[in-house]
């Protein structure tokens, strides 16, 4: 038996050696074992390589998963998330650009040199009202009606800047030429940063985007997605205030109007394309009933699965908010906030990434991850089917008659200005609502830092192939002109004078910021925000 056993570790050792890049999920590729030439060989090690580093940098990918998780900043306020970021981009050698696209939490990193240039992004914003304990299985809000990361975008980014360390890493030693750019998605669910860093040129001379976003599944798609695009316009009325016991005949309320735009919105909408969403808050809607509304204000989203149906919308808000103003003697102005196109991803890069995706594999989710998360399955009502085993498959493109509208992601700008994908990666559990708290739970948890450290050895090894495959960058291009853009030209949804939208949450954190700032991740102190926290995992 020991003999045996001395046997079997000398075999295993020596496939080991032999082959460093094999894993266990590597697909093997039929025909002659000669078939493969040296370039392949080399990139094959490559990505093994980059791999390992990744594994290497686990703890710091867990602390940055849990820091941003604690800052919980939402759209135009990631201003703590910026400065953690950028000084750990700065200390691994980046050189970083601050202020990027006239967002003061814009900002752009970059390292290398000469083409290609690669650029990893993923958004960095938290969402309104979802403010939750990690691994904690009830609505326990860290700050009660703060913001959190009831999405799960305190992932993302985590996961390219661990894909940049270790791809600079092999690029160093291996002399590799190329730019590797590390970017965040401002205020993605404000839909309001990427049509600004398109416009402000971020994306000029970059050769590929590599964009993640956080899913319970892993997975990659090309061609035109579903969902849609949208507008986001701000409408304010204006009228005249009096007293409202008094002498209401005098005043024009504000507030009339934004009501009867909204009244003729919902009897339009039966009569609207089904591909079609759309849906507002009052943002203002006056101060105490006693006195007439001066000003009234409310915000809508317009979403279209196609340019020229995001348009239509548009223009109908814009005629509906006159028809209000007439209706009542006031006047309307309005403001567009954000935008976004529909989003459309490119077929080679999707192809290498998926390849990657099937190399890498699902993380290897223990016992208690699986528990975990069919506990929080049962808290969600959710179908207790645990965290996922399998990689997806190739996405499809998706027909316009198929499209069933959905949500949107500013990606879209960048996926028709340069060859794009939206690498999915497992970093949350599987059947929970979204943009809710309960989406949140697993987002500071081992089923986040497996998930991003699995999606970051995807994305280095797309880079990987994007910098040592010249005809990979070519390809994608060609699909990009040829097919992609042959009959959709990008037209942009901002013009050159619509600002970003920086205001937005300002009040809300200047409020809020000192109490949450009690429950940032100090990682001097503690190994993880769950130990910070007191929160024992999986939760008893
Ligand atoms: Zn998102």
């Amino acid at each position: 038996m020991r003999t045996r056993s001395i046997w079997l570790t000398l075999t295993l050792l020596a496939l080991l050696t032999a082959a460093p890049s094999a894993s266990p999920q590597q697909k093997q590729k039929p025909g002659r074992p000669g078939a493969r030439s040296a370039a392949d060989v080399r990139l094959d090690g490559l990505k093994a390589e980059v791999a390992r580093e990744i594994d290497g940098l686990q703890v710091l990918t867990q602390q940055m998963v849990d820091s941003l998780f604690s800052f919980g900043e939402p759209g135009f306020q990631e201003f703590e998330t910026k400065r953690y970021c950028t000084a750990i981009l700065r200390e691994h050698g980046f050189a970083v650009e601050e202020d990027v696209a006239g967002m003061p939490t814009g900002w752009l990193a970059s390292w290398g040199s000469g083409k290609p240039v690669i650029a990893l992004g993923s958004d960095v914003d938290g969402l309104l009202e979802t403010s939750q304990k990690p691994g904690v299985l009830e609505h326990a809000p860290l700050v009660e009606g703060a913001p959190g990361h009831g999405e799960g975008h305190n992932s993302g980014i985590p996961l390219s800047i661990t894909a940049a360390i270790a791809l600079k890493r092999v690029m160093e030693r291996e002399k590799i030429g190329g730019t590797i750019k590390v970017w965040p998605g401002v205020a993605e669910e404000l839909i309001a940063g990427k049509a600004q860093f398109v416009k402000a040129g971020v994306f000029d001379g970059v050769d590929a985007v590599l964009f993640s976003h956080v899913s319970s599944g892993f997975g990659v798609s090309w061609g035109a997605a579903s969902g849609t695009g949208l507008v986001s316009v701000e409408y304010t009325f204006t009228g005249t205030s009096a007293h409202a016991g008094g002498a209401p005949w005098g005043g024009r309320s504000a507030l009339d109007a934004v009501e009867l735009m909204d009244v003729a919105w919902n009897f339009r909408r039966e009569h609207l394309r089904p591909s079609h969403r759309s849906h507002s808050v009052i943002t203002n809607g006056g101060g105490q009933p006693n006195v007439v509304p001066p000003t009234a204000s409310v915000w809508y989203y317009f979403r279209e699965i196609d340019y020229p149906h995001i348009k239509e919308l548009h223009e109908l808000g814009d005629t509906m908010a006159k028809a209000a103003a007439m209706m009542t003697g006031t006047t309307v102005s309005s403001r567009l906030l954000g935008s976004a196109w529909p989003q459309h991803f490119n077929k080679p890069v999707a192809e290498a990434t998926y390849a990657n995706i099937e190399r890498v594999g699902m993380p290897s989710w223990s016992d208690d991850d699986q528990a975990f998360a069919k506990a929080v399955q049962r808290l969600v009502k959710a179908r207790e089917q645990g965290l996922s085993t399998e990689v997806g498959k190739l996405g499809q493109p998706v027909k316009p008659e198929d499209n069933r509208g959905g949500g949107s992601d500013d990606i879209g700008d960048v996926s028709w200005t340069v060859p794009t994908i939206t690498l999915r990666y497992p970093a949350n559990i599987p059947g929970l609502p979204g943009h809710h708290w309960a989406s949140a739970i697993a987002m500071a948890t081992p089923v986040a830092h497996k998930g991003v450290t699995a999606g970051a050895k995807v994305e280095a090894m797309t880079a990987l192939d994007l910098l040592l495959k010249p005809e990979l960058v070519k390809q994608a291009w060609e699909y990009f002109r040829n097919e992609q853009t042959k009959e959709t030209t990008y037209q942009p949804l901002i013009g050159p004078g619509d600002k970003p939208a920086v205001w937005l949450n300002e009040k809300l954190m200047r409020e809020l910021r000192p109490t949450m700032q009690k429950f940032y991740y100090d990682p001097a102190r503690y190994k993880t925000y769950l130990e910070q926290l007191g929160i024992p995992y999986p939760p008893k």
